[in-house]
């Protein structure tokens, strides 16, 4: 991941992430998998950034409605007819003109 450094006083680097940073980052910070570096980092850019700070109250929103949903219990055949049609469904082509 590419990232710059500002110095602050000649003292400490601080890591400067951008909003794409951010958004690649977005899982492993609301899992709390992330450095302290990083997620000082991350908690910078969120001060700064109402576009980033929007992103993360949606996905935050998101996972935790998905987290409330029961289990999905298949039958067998349910369960092989959904792995046929992932494995050999045809992929459509979005980008071909009709
Ligand atoms: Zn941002």
């Amino acid at each position: 991941m590419r990232e710059s450094y500002i110095n602050l006083e000649n003292r400490t680097a601080m890591p400067w992430l951008t909003c794409r940073d951010v958004s690649e980052m977005t899982t492993d910070y609301l899992d709390r998998a992330l450095p302290l570096s990083r997620r000082l980092g991350m908690r910078f850019h969120l001060a700064i950034c109402s576009y980033c700070r929007r992103h993360i109250e949606q996905v935050h929103a998101t996972v935790t409605l998905l987290r409330k949903l029961p289990p999905v219990r298949l039958s067998q055949k349910q369960e092989d007819a959904l792995i046929d049609q992932i494995l050999y469904a045809p992929i459509s082509d979005s980008t071909a003109e009709p």
